[in-house]
C-alpha cells in the first residue's frame, strides 16, 4: 500500500540519518579517547581538557538535535489551536538577551494575526532554528526582522537578517542533514526545520543575496486538513 511504501522510505531515510549520526559522533569520540589516554599518562595540558570538554559538548548537541529530528515526524506532532502571537512573543523573549549581547536590533512586525490549527512545539522550534541562524550570521551586530501575517488561509512568517548572506554552493546543500559551515554547528537545524514545515503542511523558501543578508519565509496552513487531534 501507499502507506507501507511511505513507511519503508521513511525507515530508509532514518537508517541513513542514524548512520550520519554515528559518523558525526565517531570523530569527537576518537579525540576524547586519545585525550583520556593522555590524561591517564599525566601528560594532558589544561588546553587538552578544554578540547575534551568541547568534544563532549559536541556529542551532546548532536544527540539533542538527533532526538529533535526523530520527534519531527508527522505522527508525533500534536495539532491544536495555537495563538501565533504568543509563540512569536516567547521566541522573541528567548533570544532577546543574546541579541542584545551581539548588538543585534530585534524588529518585529506582527499584523492581523489570529489562531490557527497547528503544532505549537513545532512552530516554536521552526522559529527558534531560524532566529538562531540569523543571530549566528551576525556576530558583529545587525538587524533581525521577524514578520508575521495572515494571508490566503496561511500564516506567513519571515525571518530576515543583515548578515553576510548565503553563497550559492552553500544554498544548494542548506537542508542536508549534517551540512554546516560553522565550527560548532551540527547542520541539523534546517534539516529539522524543513521536516517540521513539511509535516505541518507548509512551505519554506530561502532568499539570500551575498553581502546583504538572508530572508527565510515560511507559510503554514491555518486549517489542518486532517482536523484537530490530541
Ligand atoms: P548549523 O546552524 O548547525 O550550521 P543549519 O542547518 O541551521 O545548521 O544551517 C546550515 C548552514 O546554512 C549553516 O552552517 C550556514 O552556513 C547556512 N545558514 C543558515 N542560515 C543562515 C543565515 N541566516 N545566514 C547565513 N548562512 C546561513
Ligand atoms: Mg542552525
Amino acid at each position: 500500500t501507499h502507506e507501507r511504501m511511505a513507511r519503508s522510505e521513511m525507515l530508509a531515510a532514518l537508517g541513513q540519518f542514524a548512520a550520519g549520526v554515528a559518523h558525526e559522533i565517531k570523530n569527537p569520540l576518537t579525540s576524547i579517547s586519545l585525550l583520556v589516554k593522555l590524561a591517564r599518562l599525566g601528560k594532558a595540558t589544561p588546553e587538552d581538557f578544554e578540547v575534551l570538554e568541547k568534544e563532549i559538548q559536541r556529542i551532546d548537541r548532536i544527540v539533542k538535535n538527533f532526538l529533535d529530528f526523530a520527534r519531527s515526524g508527522k505522527e508525533k506532532l500534536r495539532f491544536q489551536r495555537v495563538d501565533p502571537e504568543e509563540i512569536l512573543g516567547e521566541v522573541t523573549e528567548l533570544i532577546r538577551p543574546q541579541a542584545k549581547k551581539q548588538k543585534v536590533t530585534l524588529v518585529t512586525h506582527f499584523e492581523g494575526l489570529a489562531p490557527l490549527e497547528t503544532s505549537p512545539e513545532a512552530l516554536k522550534q521552526i522559529l527558534l532554528n531560524l532566529v538562531l541562524n540569523a543571530l549566528e550570521a551576525m556576530p558583529e551586530g545587525g538587524e533581525l526582522h521577524l514578520a508575521a501575517t495572515l494571508q490566503d488561509g496561511h500564516l506567513r512568517l519571515a525571518v530576515r537578517d543583515t548578515g553576510p548572506g548565503i553563497p550559492e554552493e552553500v544554498r544548494q546543500r542548506i537542508f542536508e542533514p549534517f551540512f554546516t559551515t560553522k565550527p560548532e554547528g551540527t547542520g541539523l537545524g534546517l534539516a529539522i526545520t524543513y521536516n517540521l514545515v513539511q509535516n505541518l503542511g507548509g512551505e519554506i523558501e530561502i532568499r539570500s543575496r551575498e553581502g546583504e543578508g538572508t530572508e527565510v519565509e515560511i507559510s503554514l496552513p491555518i486549517k489542518n486538513p486532517e482536523g484537530p487531534r490530541g
